[in-house]
């Protein structure tokens, strides 16, 4: 029988996700809200927009009657989730979604596996954050509990500025206060869970931040001991274990010293995981389309030494971009400040090659300072 997959949502994610399906026989289609740019998947399949009284059976149908349901983000709509779920499945799960929908109580969900994670207070009062800047090392991370990503709707409160973001927040409004992580280094971890509870874990990658988001990455991770990668592999097979997880999800941690700490969860394919398209055998793409599929899973080996660029808010052209180990991905967006236009992967049989090779992109797409 012919596969549909349709995804809540049509950003690049959507995108990059039904190019790796495409070729494997399997159609899309595409939930977007009112008003939201769909250049990304346009011509890649239907393209649903949803409409505010439209019955969970109508939305079915709009969508294609699809085998199964799947998302490209963390801010969907669990409710609708939990009725399309008696019309096929949803993968992961909407329980799951849930839980990582919001920081704190995926901090909690966490905190109960016994997971190790930077110490957090709740935040929803002027009072309750007066207390967190008084016992919380600073500078203390206040990330809005939903809707935050990226270091948006963050503030980082120091001595110096803690009395203009008290008098500037209005409450009640929610929020997860965090201590400041003297880390060494950002890793993260992507892994693939089948319905049947086959788990593949991806090398560690290591991760450079710009204001927050994502500008490069290295895999696999070049300076973790076999012990860590051991441990935060078995922290996330917890996870999806415990939630029963199917599809790619994506775990960010801080590296500080020995310890693992887990920074947040991602329940879906990972802007990390972007080097996979060329550096592993299998694209997390492509296995989260397997695993929400009922396929078997493709390995997660890596070939070589991969770096990422991301082009934010700029972009770089193929003649710029390509040579004989770099490869350029746009997703065919319009620009704006800080938006994630594209990427570039460069594949290598060693560190100082990848390294630099990500500088020098770098440098041409930002300039010296980016
Ligand atoms: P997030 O939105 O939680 O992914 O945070 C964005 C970035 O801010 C992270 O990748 C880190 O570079 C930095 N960051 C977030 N939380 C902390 C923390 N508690 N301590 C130190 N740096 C942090």
């Amino acid at each position: 029988m012919s596969q549909r997959i349709a995804i809540i949502g049509g950003g690049q994610l959507a995108r990059m996700m039904a190019l790796d399906g495409i070729p494997m026989g399997i159609s899309f289609s595409f939930l977007v809200e009112h008003g939201e740019d769909t250049r990304c998947v346009n011509n890649l399949g239907d393209i649903v927009t949803r409409s505010a009284d439209q019955s969970s059976q109508a939305l079915y149908e709009a969508l294609g009657q699809p085998t199964v349901i799947t998302v490209e983000k963390e801010h969907v709509d669990i409710p609708l989730l939990r009725e399309l779920q008696s019309l096929c499945p949803v993968y992961p799960n909407p329980d799951g979604l849930e839980k990582f929908k919001n920081r704190l109580s995926e901090k909690r969900f966490l905190q109960s596996l016994e997971i190790p994670l930077a110490a957090f207070q709740e935040v929803t009062s002027r009072e309750e954050l007066e207390q967190a800047i008084n016992t919380l090392a600073k500078p203390i991370f206040l990330k809005s509990q939903e809707q935050g990503y990226d270091g948006y709707n963050q503030y980082k409160i120091t001595d110096d500025n803690a009395a203009d973001v008290l008098s500037s927040i209005e409450f009640p409004s929610q929020w997860v206060a965090e201590s400041f992580v003297d880390f060494q280094r950002e890793v993260s971890f992507i892994a693939v869970r089948s319905t049947s509870n086959k788990v593949r874990i991806y090398p560690a990658v290591e991760n450079y931040h710009h204001n927050g988001t994502l500008l490069t990455s290295l895999a696999p991770a070049p300076e973790l001991s076999d012990d860590q990668i051991e441990r935060a592999k078995s922290y996330l097979k917890k996870i999806v274990k415990a939630v029963d997880y199917v599809g790619v999800i994506c775990m960010e941690c801080f590296v500080c010293g020995d310890d693992i700490l887990v920074n947040e969860i991602a329940p879906r394919v990972h802007n990390s995981g972007h080097w996979t398209s060329k550096g592993a055998l299998t694209s997390q793409f492509e296995n989260h389309v397997r695993a929400v599929s009922d396929l078997p899973l493709g390995s997660t080996e890596a070939l070589g030494i991969s770096g990422m660029l991301n082009l934010l808010g700029v972009t770089l052209s193929a003649e710029q971009a390509c040579d004989a180990h770099s490869f350029l991905t746009l997703y065919g967006k319009t620009t704006r400040p800080r938006r994630k236009l594209g990427h570039v992967t460069v594949n290598y049989n060693n560190y100082d090659d990848a390294i630099t090779r990500v500088k020098t992109l770098e440098e041409l797409a930002y300039g010296k300072d980016v």
